[in-house]
């Protein structure tokens, strides 16, 4: 354990637990009441610096993690992803500054990867040998291979329609894959009872309290890759708000630790067929009295009916002045090729969602074009080859045969000559 870490705390009723008196959420509220990691800030200010910190992966800040014992970091490389300067974007949209940070670039393809390394982490420290979890794909994807990085048992509840290429992935890296014949809701209850049942240690995104502290990497080095400030604005999709939640819970350490000098506003963005946080924040709804919602969506990875991080996801938009958008199917399918072509990030529905996002707070004046924004890039468009399909359905190729003369004609024809 870190020595700085010293309590839980809930996020919905605050109420506070010794490290070693709950595993999962608090015990007052249920699923709902998602736990806090908290640090003694004042003792790690004087112990840390951030011109100290080594390593180019999330264990680069082990000091701000619950996790700090090397021996117990699996060695697939995750975190220290780049952040990209969207030039190209910022101008199209006339903004000062856009900035991508690509997580995509990690070892599964996903921002989850920095969940499941910390859950893992701390899956040695207990000596288990079965972790479970319930996914959409990436989150499993990420815990499949990092568990074979370490030679440990994943056991996967997945909705049977996730896309082929995230099934494969769990395939190939040897997780134990139960196809759930619903939504990603119905995979979670199975995936609880499971855990329940059979005493394996349970990865399930917001409930285990150590996903939050893995996903806050990214805002740590999104910072610390601007020189230690924080953008005006972060843009997150939210399905469970874990991601989202792990942002805030980075920029609260760091602004604690005095390492930034402000919050940045988040931005939640969640697909229309899916969005019952944007519902309960444009309604001021708590998060214990949000009602289970839809899951339609062709954004798979932001499918979730009842966010199982809703308190805090709400919390981080509330506490930072930010906001929640809802945007179309249309509109995230159109987003895929729009971002990949002004920035050559080529993400997946799901983060895709947050370039849409972005266009509709621009239109709603919600950010300032004197304004730095930065974008979290979540997946690999790789994952959905068939979303990624229907959104260019109208580019197609050119056929020419064999046939220079063929070639000509379509040099021709697009005026390239
Ligand atoms: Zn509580």
């Amino acid at each position: 354990m870190n020595p700085y870490l010293t309590h839980y705390r809930c996020a919905l009723c605050g109420r506070t637990y010794a490290l070693d008196a709950v595993m999962y959420t608090c015990p007052h509220c249920g699923a709902v009441g998602t736990l806090d990691m908290c640090y003694d800030y004042a003792a790690l200010r004087r112990a840390v610096a951030p011109d100290a910190l080594e390593g180019f992966s999330l264990w680069r800040y082990a000091p701000l993690l619950p996790v700090s014992a090397p021996e117990h970091f699996p060695p697939l490389h995750v975190g220290w992803t780049p952040l990209i300067g969207a030039t190209r974007l910022a101008a199209a949209l006339k903004l000062r500054e856009v900035w991508l940070k690509d997580d995509s670039r990690n070892p599964t393809g996903s921002l989850k990867d920095r969940a499941s390394a910390m859950v893992v982490a701390r899956a040695r420290q207990l000596d288990v040998s079965v972790i479970t979890t319930a996914s959409t794909g990436n989150a499993a994807a990420a815990l499949a291979g990092v568990c074979a990085s370490v030679g440990m048992r994943a056991v996967i509840f997945v909705p049977a329609k996730a896309p082929p290429a995230k099934i494969a992935q769990l395939l190939v890296y040897g997780a134990t894959v139960l196809l759930v014949d619903g939504t990603y809701d119905d995979a979670y209850a199975l995936s609880l009872q499971a855990s329940a049942e059979y005493g394996w240690y349970c990865r399930n995104t917001g409930m285990n309290p150590y996903t939050t502290e893995g996903k806050k990497t990214a805002a740590f080095e999104l910072c610390e890759q601007l020189a230690w400030r924080a953008p005006d604005v972060l843009i997150v999709s939210v399905g469970d708000g874990n991601i989202l939640a792990g942002q805030h819970k980075g920029f609260y350490d760091l602004h604690q630790l005095g390492w930034i000098e402000r919050m940045p506003r988040l931005i939640g963005v969640q697909a229309a067929g899916s969005d019952v946080l944007v519902r309960a924040w444009e309604d001021g709804t708590s998060a214990d009295a949000v009602q289970r919602g839809g899951t339609q969506t062709i954004a798979d990875s932001i499918s979730a009916g009842l966010p199982s991080d809703r308190a805090k996801a709400l919390r981080a938009v509330r506490e930072t002045g930010g906001a929640f958008v809802r945007v179309t199917d249309a509109e995230i399918l159109a987003a895929i090729p729009a971002l990949a072509r002004l920035s050559g990030v080529f993400a997946e529905p799901a983060c895709a969602a947050a370039y849409a996002g972005l266009l509709k707070a621009v239109e709603r004046g919600l950010i300032g074009s004197d304004e730095s924004v930065a974008l979290l890039i979540t997946g690999s468009g790789l994952k959905d080859i068939g979303g990624a399909m229907q959104s260019v359905a109208e580019a197609g190729g050119y056929p020419v045969g064999r046939d220079f003369a063929a070639v000509h004609e379509v040099v021709r024809r697009l005026g390239l000559l």
